[in-house]
């Protein structure tokens, strides 16, 4: 039996943020294959409108939330970028550590889970409960394409095993019967989010929300995390006036952010499926966008010719058959760009780009033929190479 594991970064980072001849002056932490997935296109870059040559960005690479994180900042100065970048990756660790990871028992998801099957549930912060709420929307608008408690079958899959680069030697799929029982415990409509109204001494706690979870559910939310962290950087972005422009890349998902000081446009390149250390196209972006993306050649094992990824159909249980190879959703709003490009991979180009359309977003597919599908919207951003 073969298989092999596969995580290149330059996999992870399904979109190339394109700078000009920008070199890692404040780097932190550079990993040889990161360096990879920064395309150094000069030209591209000066060919700007004004004329003006673009000032150089800080650069900062660092690991956080299980991913590399890259910065491109343009600011006031150095101590004005570098407080920045700071401040970021600590952000960035604090969601993970106190609200996302379903492995750390210290973080909210952590909590839940272990609550699930207790009659008093678990109270939820404000922006926890924000997100659940959003995400069970997604799951309905999906047909249940998106399900956040997905999580007894992705521990199954032993996903998150493979994102970190771990052996998987031995790596088998779930036994049928193991995987139905935990498929059972699945379902977003299990989340039962009840609002409590506060204590009148107790009213600054806003809006307290209690989530129910039924015995066995488990959350799992390794595709909406990337969002929820952006709409936190915008936040903290926006707190930093000396920060006049950005590109942070998380993983699969990448927030543009202000202007360069030549107000040249933001290039932000899609990975090309077919060879990640690639672009198959260019976005042209003007100030802030959110743009994630989602594919098959992202985390992966192959065994016996067969592809065994990340990205699960919630029907099955098994990594989603698909004609398509990667999706890139592109919004305004970052909070479910994330969620919306894994539930667009499952649900194909034409349920996609409708389920796109309700929340204003533009996506393309790339298709396993090398086709390419997009939406309307997206044509004036996109141009293939
Ligand atoms: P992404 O890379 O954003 O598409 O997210 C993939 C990750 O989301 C996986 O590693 C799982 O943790 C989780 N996941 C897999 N399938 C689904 C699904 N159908 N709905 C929600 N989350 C999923
Ligand atoms: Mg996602």
């Amino acid at each position: 039996m073969k298989f092999f594991l596969r995580r290149s970064i330059a996999g992870a980072l399904a979109a190339i943020v394109l700078c000009c001849g920008c070199a890692y002056n404040g780097a932190k932490r550079m990993m040889p294959e990161e360096s990879g997935a920064i395309a150094e296109q000069g030209n591209a870059e000066s060919a700007d409108r004004t004329g003006k040559s673009a000032a150089k960005p800080w650069q900062y690479a660092d690991i956080a939330m299980g991913t590399v994180v890259q910065q491109t900042i343009y600011a006031k100065d150095e101590t004005a970028a570098a407080d920045f970048s700071g401040k970021a990756m600590e952000m960035l660790a604090r969601l993970e550590r106190e609200e996302i990871s379903w492995r750390l028992d210290t973080s909210e998801v952590y909590r839940a889970n272990g609550a699930a099957g207790s009659k008093e549930g678990v109270l939820l912060s404000e922006d926890m409960a924000a997100l659940l709420e959003n995400c069970q929307e997604l799951w309905e608008r999906s047909e249940g394409a998106f399900d956040v408690t997905l999580g007894a079958v992705t521990r199954l899959w032993d996903i998150d095993k493979w994102a970190a680069g771990e052996t998987v030697e031995g790596f088998l799929p779930p036994a049928e019967e193991t995987l139905a029982q935990a498929l059972d415990t699945c379902g977003s409509q299990k989340m039962l989010l009840v609002w409590e109204a506060p204590a009148a001494e107790a009213s600054s706690a806003g809006n307290p929300t209690r989530l129910f979870l039924p015995e066995g559910t488990q959350l799992d939310l390794g595709a909406v995390g990337k969002g929820f962290a952006m709409e936190k950087l915008c936040s903290l972005l926006a707190e930093h006036p000396h920060v006049t422009g950005a590109v942070i890349s998380l993983g699969g998902s990448i927030l543009t952010y202000g202007s360069k000081p030549d107000d040249s446009p933001w290039r932000v390149g899609i990975v090309n499926p077919f060879d990640t250390s690639a672009s198959i196209g260019i976005l042209t972006l003007e100030g802030q966008w959110c743009i994630s993306t989602s594919g098959d050649y992202e985390r992966y094992v192959d065994l016996d010719g067969v592809r065994y990824h990340h990205i699960l159909d919630p029907k099955t249980g098994s990594p989603a058959v698909s004609d398509v190879r990667g999706v890139t959703v592109l919004m305004k709003d970052s909070l479910l760009s994330d969620g919306l490009s894994t539930a667009c991979y499952i649900l194909g180009p034409e349920k996609g780009m409708t389920l796109a359309e309700q929340y204003g977003a533009e996506v393309l597919f790339v298709m396993a033929d090398g086709k390419l599908e997009m939406s309307d919207g997206m044509e004036q951003y996109f141009k293939r190479l």
